[in-house]
């Protein structure tokens, strides 16, 4: 049975699909309503694959220094995209992936606006010092529900379901040993393996009901945690995490915790640390737009905040790496920041 929800009507500056996010509603940390079957869970107003691409040729026609690449083709032929700031090959390069989990969909809702915040000259000088690429929606065709498997018990309404598998049900985010799917092949042999690449941010959404010394997390992060990892390709993802930590943790919305992650290196965050020395992080941002468990899917009233913390992130990162700061930065929080936990349901 597919569960109906009440849809509301969506007010204020939250709307997405091509308009901008105005102002983000504030809310205490990591707050934002549950799913909890009556608020507004709605697909329809995170941009469809073709509207991304619509935005993304739009914006490279805008802006001089971006180039738009299509670097292969999903599992049921949806281009895949690379977004490049590369003005001088000499300088550091940043990555940023998005949506390799169809259902977590505000990242790349966030990483569109950090593209089109790149347009507006407020960031001027900026890339003469840090080379950009972002790759938007890795799994196209489960974020447009587009699979040959059924979606029939997925929570969200609105005129798709969105799932974290590929068409072929296959997890992305375990296949960055063997690249079997297309999607995850053209990663590594357009992108990763093209380009000399220092650091990556891979942007998740995980469950809803995470805390940190007993409030809920607006997301977590972690570092390569494989042994064989060169060890400065680890501190330096460590340090990737600092800012990232200082940035958000100190937002009135913000409240980060650890992730509790493995050590596998089937998994972006470790296989790409070791096979290429780039220094990665994790960010698993709080709640997903559609998913067949409940407690996982978050209201959308939490949008606006959760693209505003994609957007600081990406802002934050790129800046600390143009001027250097990022090379200085401490480290020894990751000693005391807590695991997060699962909030025992009532
Ligand atoms: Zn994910």
């Amino acid at each position: 049975m597919k569960k109906k929800l009440v849809t509301l009507t969506i007010t204020g500056a939250l709307v997405l699909g091509g308009t901008s996010i105005v102002s983000p509603t504030i809310n205490a940390a990591g707050n934002g309503p549950n799913y909890g079957g009556n608020e507004t869970v709605n697909t329809s107003i995170l941009r469809t694959h073709d509207e991304m691409v619509n935005f993304l040729e739009k914006q490279e026609a805008k802006q001089n220094d971006m180039e738009l690449e299509i670097i292969g083709q999903t599992v049921k032929g949806r281009d895949l995209h690379l977004v490049k700031y590369m003005k001088n090959p000499e300088n550091p390069t940043i990555l940023f992936l998005t949506q390799q989990h169809g259902n977590e969909a505000l990242t790349t809702e966030g990483s569109l606006e950090f593209i089109k915040h790149l347009g507006t000259g407020k960031t001027k000088g900026v890339l003469d010092n840090v080379n950009v690429l972002i790759v938007p929606m890795l799994n196209a065709d489960g974020a447009m529900g587009d699979v040959d498997f059924s979606l029939e018990d997925y929570t969200a309404s609105g005129d798709r379901n969105m799932t974290r598998y590929n068409a072929l049900e296959v997890d992305l985010n375990r296949d960055h040993i063997d690249r079997i799917q297309p999607e995850t092949k053209a990663l590594h042999d357009n992108v990763l393996g093209a380009y000399d690449i220092d650091y990556m941010i891979d942007l998740h959404h995980q469950g809803t009901q995470s805390e940190r010394d007993g409030d809920l997390v607006s997301g977590s992060i972690l570092y390569p945690t494989t042994e064989n990892v060169d060890p400065e390709v680890a501190y330096k993802s460590k340090q990737l995490g600092a800012v990232v930590f200082d940035e958000i943790d100190s937002k009135g919305w913000g409240h980060l915790g650890k992730y509790n992650g493995g050590s596998a290196e089937t998994i972006s965050r470790n296989g790409i640390a070791v096979e290429y020395g780039i220094s990665t992080l994790l960010f698993e941002m709080r709640g997903m737009s559609d998913h067949f468990y409940e407690s996982y899917v978050l209201g959308q009233k939490s949008n606006g905040y959760l693209i505003k913390q994609t957007v600081n992130t990406l802002d934050a990162t790129v800046s600390a790496i143009a001027d250097g700061s990022i090379e200085s930065k401490d480290v020894s929080f990751w000693d005391t920041l807590s695991f997060q936990t699962t909030r025992p349901s009532e």
